[in-house]
């Protein structure tokens, strides 16, 4: 057992230009957030992965091709090995920005080693990300397509990867960080009045309207990201989705402050 671990999503919507479809990455947002990861570990006592969305580094291949629905002709398989270059070129500089910090990370490619039955993982070995998290190594994963037995291949999402790691290496803390100050009555993108949500239960979902991403995004956006967090509130686990974009918070949450955004529980 990892003692004091946090799973920290940092959204596609913060590390790339999502909103404009650019394969463009976020130097800013990304060097800020690496200082403030930095400063968050010299106060405090805590393992860490991270595990970052893709934006249009993947959505955007992914879409015009359908690969999140699996195989249906030829024409996806040159995508497909196209979308890994993209992936591994921002998944580089992610991890660059962390290094330029002096965090020590290592990047792990779930597509070379990991399994999906109809979109979800059922085979995932995670025996050497413990083993780097006890040299205190953080490791880096990311939104990726996986080989899938039911569809050929699919999408596995940043989101699902959370869920997993949070349950199997019994996570303290999921923080997931994205462009919004959490979880609103309505998306605060496209309606004016709308109020946040502080605390999210299964209880109040239906009061809520829940929509994807105002971006290209294959993977359900802000309705993905709730159905894969109320499953993890389920076991116990508790996770809070809060604006990283904005100075500062990203670090007061690793430092152990709750109600910065939304947080998501059993009841
Ligand atoms: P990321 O790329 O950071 O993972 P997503 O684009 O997947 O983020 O999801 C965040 C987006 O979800 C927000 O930018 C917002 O436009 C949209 N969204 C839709 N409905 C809501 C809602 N009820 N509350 C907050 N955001 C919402």
């Amino acid at each position: 057992m990892i003692k004091n671990l946090i799973i920290l999503k940092i959204g596609g919507s913060v590390v790339t230009d999502k909103k404009n479809d650019n394969e463009k990455i976020n130097r800013k947002n990304l060097k800020r957030i690496s200082q403030e990861i930095a400063r968050a570990r010299n106060e405090k006592n805590f393992a860490l992965v991270i595990v970052h969305g893709v934006g249009p580094f993947g959505h955007k291949l992914a879409k015009k091709f359908n690969l999140h629905k699996g195989y249906s002709n030829n024409s996806q398989i040159a995508a497909l090995s196209e979308i890994y270059s993209s992936l591994r070129k921002l998944n580089t500089e992610v991890e660059s920005c962390l290094k330029e910090q002096k965090i020590n990370t290592v990047s792990f490619k779930q597509s070379s080693a990991w399994l999906l039955e109809n979109k979800r993982l059922v085979h995932a070995d995670l025996s050497i990300i413990k083993r780097y998290l006890d040299f205190d190594i953080v490791p880096i994963l990311h939104g990726d397509v996986l080989m899938d037995t039911k569809l050929g291949f699919s999408v596995l999402s940043g989101d699902q990867i959370v869920t997993y790691l949070a349950k199997k290496l019994n996570a303290q803390k999921v923080i997931i960080g994205t462009d919004v100050d959490g979880v609103f009555s309505n998306d605060p993108k496209l309606e004016k009045d709308v109020r946040l949500i502080k605390t999210f239960s299964v209880k109040n979902k239906k009061d809520l309207n829940l929509t994807g991403s105002t971006a290209t995004d294959v993977t359900g956006g802000m309705k993905g990201k709730i159905g894969e967090l109320i499953e993890l509130s389920k076991l116990g686990i508790e996770s809070e989705i809060i604006n990283i974009v904005k100075p500062n918070i990203l670090k007061r949450s690793l430092c152990g402050h709750r109600g910065l955004g939304t947080i998501i529980k059993s009841n």
